[in-house]
């Protein structure tokens, strides 16, 4: 299979190609351009011409043309994100594809209903008008491919502007298959993506002086060099980066509900999403209660055949990302800590030669460890006992992140207070990953700049203009 970039609605090829393997298997699974500066340029070209493409309800239209077509596409969608990434397929049947619909309904719906201010002022009103930034670069990880991708395209097109988008070379398929369906609905250049290298293709994009705007998500140190490139440029920015999220249990926690929600917090997509809870600290009245019936749980979790509608954890995203995150639990292990679980699963061929961990619980080392304070990104989770309130608050707030958390008590008081005192964008209260689409998403700390979501991601695509009338 040869994926293309998708140039003005054309699918175009590049002087070079890079392979595209399935993480499950090690085989390649398709060809991928590598772009150069040259390839960007064209995109942003194209991107440049097409500026002024439809009034909103226009607009509202075709992300609704886009939403449809996904949808009648979920099930082949879900079986090429599994196959990119490594996720179980009914995980991407369930979740990333149905919110990548979402994406695109929710902004078109959020942009039909949009109401604008007036500031009316003795002899004079004021009226506030939104426009369209410009070409906007958008720049996206591996782990949830479509669904992050189109957690931008849909504002930034919903908006009205025009779009240049690399997705990570380590999952270029969905993306492929977005511009192919997008070439049908909406006019030349409106949405052009383009494949290859982070440092060749996303940095050019960076670099471009006509893209006035990067919306970038992935690691924090990528994130540090993209700030650098584009804020001498003025160009506006949006990072989500990222997390060290803790997962808070109290004594009072009703265990039937926090069992389950630590372990899907831990463990969901293989521990490669940013919001993972990948710190539990419990209290010590519940400490071994708790402990006992999380790590019976995590070992009935079945690793395997990303296919396979029983397998609860496929494969992580590349052999080298498998073995930086073995790399940490090896270095836990060495340090003195215990570690449940964990390893590489002996498993049949072809899968024998994926990347595959088994998940890994770490216990007895001190909250500053480097496995509990640095984002590993796997099936790994630390484990930390805490007396106090006060204890937990400290040892969550330790970390340079600051994106998410999830704390489990009854007492209501008690949630508000440490939701309070906990320094992230974002707490969950007896839950995780509850997601409504009109909520501010981001973080603070090294988790990134600025939100997404609902009207913050409408007004990070816009530019807010004020017109004043003397009456
Ligand atoms: P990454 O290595 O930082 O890559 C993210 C994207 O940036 C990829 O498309 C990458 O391309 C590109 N890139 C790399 N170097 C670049 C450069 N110099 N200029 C422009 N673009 C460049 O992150 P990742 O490993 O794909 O994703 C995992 C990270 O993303 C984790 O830290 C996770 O927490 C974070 N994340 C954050 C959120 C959030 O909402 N806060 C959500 C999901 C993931 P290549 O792939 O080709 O290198």
């Amino acid at each position: 299979m040869k994926v293309s970039n998708w140039i003005a609605n054309e699918a175009t090829s590049a002087s070079a190609w890079l392979d595209d393997l399935n993480p499950a298997t090690s085989e390649v699974i398709a060809r991928i351009p590598r772009s150069t500066a040259q390839d960007v340029d064209a995109a942003v070209q194209a991107a440049k011409a097409a500026q002024g493409w439809a009034e909103a309800p226009e607009r509202a239209r075709m992300l609704r043309a886009i939403a449809d077509a996904l949808e009648a596409r979920i099930d082949e969608l879900a079986e090429l994100e599994s196959r990119d990434q490594g996720k179980p397929v009914s995980l991407a049947r369930a979740v990333d594809i149905p919110r990548a619909v979402a994406n695109f309904r929710f902004f078109a719906s959020a942009i039909e209903q949009e109401t604008l201010e007036h500031h009316p002022m003795p002899g004079a009103l004021n009226t506030t008008h939104r426009k369209p930034i410009g070409v906007c670069g958008l720049i996206t990880p591996w782990n949830l491919p479509l669904y992050l991708l189109t957690w931008k395209v849909a504002p930034a097109l919903a908006m009205g502007n025009t779009l240049v988008a690399k997705p990570s070379e380590l999952t270029p398929l969905t993306a492929d298959a977005l511009g192919r369906i997008c070439a049908d609905i909406l006019p030349p250049g409106v949405l052009n993506i383009v494949h290859g290298l982070g440092p060749e293709a996303g940095q050019a994009l960076v670099e471009h002086p006509y893209v006035k705007a990067i919306s970038f998500t992935g690691g924090t140190d990528t994130g540090r060099r993209v700030a650098a490139t584009a804020a001498p440029m003025f160009k506006k920015l949006s990072l989500e980066l990222g997390g060290k999220n803790a997962t808070v249990i109290f004594d009072d926690a009703d265990l039937d509900e926090a069992v389950p929600g630590a372990v899907r917090a831990a463990f969901a997509n293989q521990g490669e999403i940013c919001l993972c809870g990948s710190r539990i600290l419990v209290q010590s009245g519940i400490h071994d209660a708790f402990v006992a019936r999380f790590l019976e749980a995590v070992g009935e979790l079945v690793v395997g055949d990303p296919a396979d509608p029983a397998t609860d954890v496929g494969a992580l995203n590349s052999l080298a990302h498998r073995d930086k995150v073995q790399g940490y639990v090896e270095g836990a292990f060495e340090e003195g800590a215990k570690v449940y679980g964990g390893g590489i699963p002996d498993l049949p061929a072809p899968f024998d030669a994926g990347a595959f961990l088994r998940p890994a619980v770490i216990a007895d080392l001190p909250h500053t460890a480097r496995c509990a304070v640095e984002e590993i990104f796997g099936p790994v989770v630390t484990l930390h006992p805490f007396d106090t309130e006060a204890e937990a608050v400290e040892m969550a707030n330790h970390v340079e992140y600051g994106l998410a958390a999830s704390v489990w008590t009854r007492d209501l008081s008690r949630a508000h207070r440490v939701s309070q005192a906990l320094d992230v964008g974002m707490v969950w209260v007896n839950t995780w990953l509850l997601r409504d689409l009109r909520v501010p998403f981001g973080g603070v700390k090294n988790s990134g700049v600025g939100r997404e979501g609902g009207r913050w991601s409408m007004e990070f695509y816009s530019e807010n203009k004020n017109i004043c009338v003397k009456l």
